[in-house]
């Protein structure tokens, strides 16, 4: 049965029309997997429908945020009581930014002191700007293949050949803003011990996805967590850790609870926004007092702290923070792995499955994946068949190879078992 996306298609091209791209941003385009975008008309449970009325289970789960899955009662119901009893901006402090606020220095370790943003960009272009200013040195190391949004300084890739003098990925970010990041390869210490030899005292901070999800899910190495915590505290830079991916999905208190290395700095997003625009920085009082107005790093936001997002976000945490969720979760998605892996084992397509809590990644390469250059020996193309397969079996993947997949709290054992179903044909589909 081919499903009709004729809807989605009609919307795509009205958009077009008054929108770069059709979208509010690239991923969403569908270009990575040859195809157009289908158009969302609504979301509940694990399950999205698009404009033609198709059914999904979505493992895109809005990049991450939905944790609990579409339209929770619990989130719907702070919600409407906020929306109902309180209002949607004031631009002055309310008593729920307290409580988000406490919810996440009580989760994360390294988080004594936090600063509430509007999304995982402005958390990170903020951590960024205050480890400057705390350590009065310019120079930022990024991993490849990690991405931390879309702040001019961090859309820099390595030059070929001298992996110091990054290049901008972007028209309109210049060569001069460039100079100051570095890159390095994820999950090699060789490389950024010497680094740090040559340039370690010019060096603000070093930031890194804990678990780097942008390229596909590429755990830590062992020891590879440690060995940035040793090298950043010898010389006096900070180390940031960005856990808007990971923060409250790999664990409650996230990545760095998980492999128990803890950053100077944390930026989180997403889950914390409950589906709603937050973003968040944090650290220890000494760091975070250098934030205007109590220190001279400035930051602020108009809509920062949002009543509505707050409120989300806290309803969120409430139901994350409850005995055996994040067990549950592991055991969902542990075994959605285990069926995919048969599933892939059957048809004998070369795969390589990396997971790390409930984010997922079956990489179209036999090599097992470390770093972003193991990742882009992917076969695109496979992924491309095996997605659009998916897709008409009603599985909503991410339209890209180098992102995770998301399992949900929703994702019922039906779901994940009609995933691994449509996985058979899927790789037989990929291998044609
Ligand atoms: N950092 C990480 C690890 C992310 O995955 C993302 C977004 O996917 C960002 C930062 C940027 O967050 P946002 O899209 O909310 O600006």
């Amino acid at each position: 049965m081919t499903r009709n996306y004729t809807r989605s298609v009609e919307l795509f091209e009205k958009a077009k029309k008054v929108i770069p791209g059709g979208v509010n941003s690239p991923v969403r385009a569908f270009k990575s997997v040859d195809s157009t975008p289908l158009f969302i008309e609504r979301g509940e449970g694990p399950f999205v429908y698009d404009a033609d009325g198709n059914e999904y289970v979505d493992y895109v789960c809005s990049w991450g945020p939905l944790i609990l899955g579409h339209r929770h009662p619990r989130v719907v119901e702070a919600l409407k009581r906020c929306l109902d009893e309180t209002g949607t901006s004031f631009g002055a402090p309310t008593e729920f930014e307290n409580v988000l606020a406490g919810m996440i220095v009580d989760a994360v370790p390294s988080v004594e002191m936090v600063r509430l943003v509007n999304s995982g960009t402005e958390a990170v272009m903020s951590a960024l700007r205050l480890a400057r200013g705390y350590t009065n040195r310019n120079k930022i190391v990024k991993f490849e293949g990690c991405y931390h949004g879309h702040a001019d300084y961090l859309l820099i890739k390595a030059g070929s050949g001298a992996l110091t003098l990054g290049v901008p990925t972007s028209p309109g970010v210049t060569a001069g803003t460039a100079a100051d990041t570095i890159n390095a390869e994820y999950n090699d210490l060789t490389y950024l011990d010497e680094l740090f030899r040559k340039q370690g005292e010019d060096i603000a901070a070093v930031i890194v996805e804990p678990v780097a999800g942008n390229m596909g899910v590429v755990p830590p190495a062992a020891g590879f967590l440690e060995g940035l915590r040793r090298l950043t505290r010898e010389y006096g830079s900070l180390l940031i850790f960005d856990e808007v991916m990971t923060g409250f999905r790999v664990a409650y208190g996230g990545a760095q609870q998980l492999y128990g290395v803890t950053p100077d700095l944390t930026c989180l997003g997403k889950v914390i926004g409950g589906g709603l625009p937050v973003g968040a920085y944090g650290g220890s009082v000494k760091i975070m007092e250098q934030v205007s107005p109590a220190g001279p790093v400035y930051q602020a936001g108009t809509l920062s702290g949002n009543p509505l997002a707050v409120t989300a976000g806290i309803a969120t945490l409430k139901m994350l923070n409850q005995p055996g969720v994040y067990e549950s979760l592991e055991e969902k998605s542990a075994k959605l792995a285990g069926r995919l892996t048969d599933a892939a084992g059957e048809t004998g397509v070369e795969v390589s499955f990396n997971r790390v809590s409930s984010m997922l990644c079956v990489f179209f390469t036999g090599a097992k994946v470390k770093n972003y250059v193991n990742a882009c020996l992917s076969n695109t193309q496979r992924y491309t068949a095996f997605f659009k397969s998916m897709l008409e079996q009603g599985i909503y993947l991410a339209p890209s190879q180098f992102e995770a997949a998301f399992i949900s709290l929703a994702h019922s054992d039906k779901e994940l078992e009609k995933t691994a179903e449509a996985a058979r044909s899927a790789f037989r589909a990929a291998m044609a």
